[in-house]
């Protein structure tokens, strides 16, 4: 089974990167270098202070490499659950929170130039998959016009949601107009290249092993050297597993293995049917399926295989998946397949807090954390600059490690065969 991903094979070159050997001193040292640890290294490298990423595999090797490349400023909960138990204030603060994550990425973007990055803010249907879920989309829309006086979200029929999609499956949609997609690896290699560029050290095949405390700083260590600094950032996210240093933020995750295939290049014919208006889509099952078109492909992606390792069979169900929402393309050879870990919380909602004095983390993006990641890496620059910052609900308050966390893995299959079900009895 060949496992490569389309955006590996198209990327523009990684930075050239180093590991680490022998001492060096910094402001914060930041622990992996995906979007939120990339993220996290310009905002503190703007603030004046100097930043050093050190990264347990390649630049991006974690999700910010791997993933859909969609960007939206949604939460996995809905608004109007947001607010039935949490109140107007905290939903509203976390409707401003996803739209500033949107603008954060869409600044980064433009502020560094990434071209490459082909950011494309052509707007996100969230597409109903029964009329159950038709009426979720409906509360959402009347959520965002009563308490925002906005129209970011509105709803399209089922008609609608056929032509801008190519598929006659879904029985209407609600539509995002601050969304949009991006070409994921080359945003990161995009970030990493500026700041190398401005002296930045991002040290690669490093992983942190462990950290110590002297003189009032704090000390990661990596197999062959060591950074000092005021404070440290764990950017570890979905896989918070690599070294036991992370073994405290990993315990608060169930990693979810999610699976894209791509297709070969459709004859135009075909293309010209699928997604003509440049939006990117997800649908609203339990076990979420969504897809865009990339260049002259179709990418598809949906749960992929349960464990540690990708499985044919995986990416098999996610072909036939595919193939009922595009019955066209059920003869067309895939030419790209992959996967990667997303990092589940148990209220769906990702975190910042702190560890202790020193020490800050950003984690838990729940599949949704291109924009937001770049975020809450902003947020933690601020943070151990000393900042106060509002996270309300995304705050690290009461995120504690799971009970019976290594349990998880049936747990996980047992919960996802459940959402399934779910799924398929149309609930
Ligand atoms: C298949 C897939 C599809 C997705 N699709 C979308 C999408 O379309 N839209 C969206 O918004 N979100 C999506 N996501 C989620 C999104 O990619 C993530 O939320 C985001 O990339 C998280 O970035 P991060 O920097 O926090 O973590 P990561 O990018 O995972 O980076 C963590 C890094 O930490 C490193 N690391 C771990 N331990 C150590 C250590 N001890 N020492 C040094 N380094 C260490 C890892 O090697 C890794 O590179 C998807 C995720 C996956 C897996």
């Amino acid at each position: 089974m060949t496992v490569q991903s389309l955006w590996a094979a198209t990327a523009q070159p990684a930075p050239a990167l180093q590991s680490l050997y022998g001492e060096r001193q910094c402001d914060v040292v930041i622990i992996g270098a995906g979007y939120t640890g990339l993220s996290a290294a310009y905002h503190i490298a703007q603030s004046g202070r100097e930043p050093v990423i050190v990264e347990a595999n390649t630049l991006a090797w974690g999700a910010s490499g791997r993933n859909g490349g969609v960007v939206s400023p949604k939460f996995r909960v809905g608004f109007p659950t947001l607010m039935s138990r949490f109140g107007r204030d905290t939903a509203l603060h976390l409707y401003h929170a996803g739209h500033a994550a949107v603008n954060s990425l869409v600044e980064m973007v433009q502020t560094l130039r990434i071209t490459d990055a082909n950011l494309h803010m052509g707007g996100h249907i969230a597409a109903a998959h029964n009329v159950h879920a038709l009426a979720g989309l409906e509360a959402t829309a009347n959520w965002i016009k009563r308490e925002t006086g906005g129209a970011s979200s509105v709803m399209v029929s089922a008609g609608q949601v056929r032509e801008m999609t190519g598929t006659a499956i879904f029985s209407g949609g609600l539509l995002t107009s601050g969304a949009g997609g991006i070409h994921p690896l080359n945003y990161a290699r995009g970030i990493a290249r500026h700041l190398v560029g401005r002296g930045v050290k991002l040290f690669t095949e490093s992983p942190a092993q462990r950290v110590s405390h002297q003189n009032g700083r704090i000390v990661v260590h990596t197999p062959t050297g060591a950074v000092s600094a005021r404070h440290v950032i764990y950017a570890t996210n979905g896989y918070s597993d690599q070294t036991r240093l992370t073994q405290t933020l990993h315990q608060r995750l169930i990693p979810f293995r999610s699976a894209i295939i791509a297709t070969e290049p459709l004859p135009p014919q075909v293309l010209d049917r699928l997604m003509p208006g440049g939006q990117v889509c997800g649908d609203t099952k339990r076990m979420l399926r969504w897809f865009r078109v990339v260049g002259n492909r179709l990418i598809f992606g949906g749960r992929g295989a349960f464990g540690k390792h990708d499985s044919q069979s995986a990416f098999d169900d996610l072909r036939r998946s595919m193939a009922v929402v595009f019955p066209v393309l059920e003869d067309v050879p895939i030419a790209y397949s992959w996967s990667g870990l997303v990092a589940m919380t148990l209220d769906y909602l990702p975190h910042a807090g702190q560890l202790d004095e020193r020490s800050y983390y950003a984690i838990g993006y729940n599949g949704g954390g291109v924009a937001m990641s770049t975020w809450m890496g902003k947020q933690l620059a601020a943070m151990t600059a000393g900042e106060k910052v509002q996270l309300g609900l995304l705050a690290g308050d009461g995120f504690n490690p799971i009970p019976l966390h290594a349990f998880r893995a049936p747990g996980v299959r047992l919960a996802a065969g459940w959402q399934q079900f779910l799924d398929v009895i149309g609930r």
